[in-house]
Parts: C-alpha cells; structure tokens; sequence
C-alpha cells in the first residue's frame, strides 16, 4: 500500500500552553504523528502523565535534579522505554536527532533560542511558536534555514494567519518579496489585551493575574503579561519583519478586540485577505502540522452569527509604550532587537515577582536600551553576550527602582 510512514515529532516547551494544545492535535491522529520526545522545564507532574499517553523514546528535563526525579518516578511506574535527558545539550539532541521530521519550537523565552536553531541547522519542519528566538536572532535563524533547506512555519496565530494569506511563492519560501509578489502592505491585528480600556491612572495599580486575565486567549504568564503592555504586538511586528523578508513601513498594526481575524494581507489590486476563525491555537498548530494539507484540531465551526460584530481600532502608543520601543527596536537594527527582548523578558519576571509595577515595564525596557552600546549581531555568540549583559543592566535597574517606587 502508499501509506506515509508515521512521523516522530519533537515537542519542545510540551507542558506550556502551546505544548498541551500540540498533543491534542497530535493525539487526534496516531496514524500520522508519534512522539518522539517531550521537554518540560522542572514540573515532573506534569510531564509524567504526558509521558505515560505518548511513550516518547526521550524526555528532557532542565536541570539534572528534576531529571533524576522524572527517572525514579519512570522506574516507579514500571516505564521503560523513554530515556531522561537533561539541559541544554539535551534540548540540542532530540532538536536534531535525525529520524525527527518535525519540531515544535515551544520553550517561552531566549532559553528556546538554541535548541530552535539546532532544528533549523538539522533541516527540520519547525513550527516556530517561540517567538523570542527570531526577535533575538532573525538574521541568523533566516540565513540558516536558507543554508540547511530547513521549513519555517509560523505557529503565532497572526503570522500563521499572514502566511495562509500570502502568495504561493511565499508558502514554498520562493518568494521575491512583498512588492514583486503584488502585496502591499500586511495588515497585523491583535486584541489588544486585558487593558485596552482601563483608565491610564489605574494601569499603575494592575497585578499579575488582573494582567494575565487575557480576554479571548488562554496562554502561559509571560506571553500574557506581553499582551497586556502589547509588547507581544511589538514582537510580533519584528517576528512578522523577518519571517516575510519586509520592514516595519509595510507592516500596520490594527486593534481588533474580538480575534476573529487573525491577521491580514493587502494585493495591490485592493484585495485584503483575511484569515478568520475561532481563537484557539489548535488551528495554527495544525495548519503547520499538516501543511501543505490539512487536518481536524477539533477546534468547532466559527459560529460567525453569533459573533456578530467585528471592531478595529487604531493602536494607542501612549498608553502601550512598549509598541514604540519594538518599533524603534527593528528600525534601530542591529543588536537592539536582542537587548529589547532580554530587557523585556526580565522586566516581565519582576512585574511577576511583584517586585515592580505594570507601568515599570517599558521604563525598565527604555532605561536598559539606552545604556547599551550596540554590535552587529553576527554570531549566536555575540547575541547571546548581549542578552546577557542586557539582563545584568536590568537587574541592577529593578533593584534601584524598587527603592524608589517601594
Ligand atoms: P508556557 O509558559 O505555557 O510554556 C512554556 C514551556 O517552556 C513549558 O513547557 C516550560 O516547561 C518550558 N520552559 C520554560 N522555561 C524553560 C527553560 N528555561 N528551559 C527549558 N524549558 C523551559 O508558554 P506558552 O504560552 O506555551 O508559550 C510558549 C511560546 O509560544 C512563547 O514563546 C510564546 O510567546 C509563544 N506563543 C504562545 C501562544 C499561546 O497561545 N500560548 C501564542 C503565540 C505564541
Ligand atoms: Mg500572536
């Protein structure tokens, strides 16, 4: 018979949100997908019982504590075939083991950034979830898909949503860009986030779980608080700059509080395509599982009557500052991308930590870029020095800062 042979998939990040949403889909088709490995930070409870439903030949831990913790609890319930590894050479392995066929990049943060680029140096499908990696590296991880003919598809749903949009030159990574192809301009929405309407004076006052109350999407503390400051936004528009070979000019961003559409491409002849559709990330997950086919999530129909009403709005920079720090970031270039992410992604923790306040954020974020000299980016090295002098700047920032606000 012509049936495809099952394909073994890495799913970095498989406790997160985007992790769990991934092996619903997968599970919804055994005779497609396997598991190949799982990754999970510390949290052996919750990796255990994923372990035990999809019988990975690996499973990753981030440190060897929780390893060792994962092995006994394996041997414990007489599971012997999944093999614990631990930290980063770990993620490095089952990212590029050669009988992977696809890896979901889904780690939060710059910790996703090396083991993503271990997929697309392996040639892999990488369903790129963590955004942080192309805002902190876009111009390598692009060269080395180029260089390794490894397939990008995008899992954040407004750039899985543009590239559903896009030309079929653009989908087979054949693309001579946006204006050769007869786009004119993206179109790149977002809901604007649990504060889009609170009076400013209060923003200051705002506590974590008032910012990771996210109106219409369920998603781990860090992208949750990015959606609140519209960070994620600004992100995004750097994700979507390197992801579709343009720059921030061709890119608007537009505030559509319902998330039905999930992003937009305009034609020169006036055409404006849009992608719609329930918010639930088993739509992109699956679209970039399967492409160029298409499979069940079990997302259910969009019930397009009872939705009813689609709004938009322009974005209001002075309440978001952080969506002018990322649009200077990726007109600025170089190393600032880099710094902006790092600056963010420790600004986020503290705002967490209830060490400072939501309004502290794009302040700490400002302070951090102003300080720094930039470099260009030329290797995985110089970034990651970067990263890690950015995250020292703002430490020491916070610790200041709390005296002051305290
Ligand atoms: P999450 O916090 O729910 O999950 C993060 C995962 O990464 C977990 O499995 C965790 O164990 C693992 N992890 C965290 N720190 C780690 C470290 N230092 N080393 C190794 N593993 C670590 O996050 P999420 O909401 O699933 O988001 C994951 C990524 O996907 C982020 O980059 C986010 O921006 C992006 N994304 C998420 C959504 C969404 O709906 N959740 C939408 C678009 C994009
Ligand atoms: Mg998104």
């Amino acid at each position: 018979d012509n049936a495809s042979p099952v394909q073994p998939i890495t799913v970095l990040g498989s406790t997160g949100s985007i992790g769990v949403s991934t092996l619903d889909v997968v599970a919804r088709h055994p005779d497609r997908y396997s598991i190949y490995a799982l990754t999970a930070n510390t949290r052996v409870d919750l990796i255990l019982p994923q372990i035990k439903a999809h019988q990975p030949r690996y499973a990753v831990m981030r440190d060897e504590q929780s390893a060792e913790a994962l092995s006994l609890q394996l041997k414990a319930a007489g599971i012997s075939g999944t093999e614990v590894l631990s930290g980063e050479q770990g993620l490095l392995t089952v990212a590029s083991a050669e009988v992977v066929t696809s890896v979901m990049a889904a780690i939060v943060g710059s910790a996703g950034l090396a083991p993503t680029m271990a997929a697309v140096e392996a040639g892999k499908k990488v369903l790129l979830a963590n955004k942080e990696s192309l805002v902190m590296a876009g111009h390598l991880l692009m060269q080395a898909v180029q260089r390794s003919g490894a397939t990008l598809l995008p899992i954040d749903s407004e750039h899985n949503a543009i590239f559903q949009c896009m030309p079929a030159r653009y989908q087979s990574g054949e693309s001579l860009g946006l204006a050769a192809e007869g786009v004119r301009k993206i179109l790149l929405t977002g809901s604007g986030g649990p504060f889009r309407q609170t009076p400013l004076d209060q923003l200051a006052a705002m506590t974590p779980d008032q910012a990771c109350a996210h109106p219409n999407w369920d998603m781990g503390r860090k992208i949750s608080v990015d959606s609140a400051t519209m960070m994620n936004k600004g992100l995004e528009l750097i994700e979507a700059c390197w992801l579709f070979d343009t720059g921030p000019e061709d890119i608007d961003i537009v505030v559509h509080p319902q998330s039905v559409i999930h992003s937009m491409v305009e034609y020169d002849d006036g055409s404006v395509l849009a992608q719609l559709g329930n918010p639930d990330m088993r739509t992109p997950i699956a679209h970039a599982l399967a492409f160029p086919e298409r499979i069940a999530s079990g997302v259910p129909s969009l019930d397009i009557i009872a939705t009813a009403q689609l709004d938009f709005e322009a974005p209001d920079y002075q309440r978001f500052p952080c969506l002018r720090l990322a649009t200077e970031a990726v007109t600025t270039g170089a190393t600032a991308m880099a710094i902006l992410n790092a600056a963010n992604e420790m600004a986020v923790q503290a705002f967490l930590d209830q060490r400072v306040r939501f309004t502290d954020i794009p302040v700490i974020i400002e302070h951090v870029l102003a300080t720094m000299s930039l470099v260009e980016p030329s290797t995985l090295a110089v970034v990651q020095e970067q990263d890690l002098e950015a995250r020292q700047i703002a430490a020491e920032f916070i610790k200041g800062s709390h005296k002051v606000t305290g």
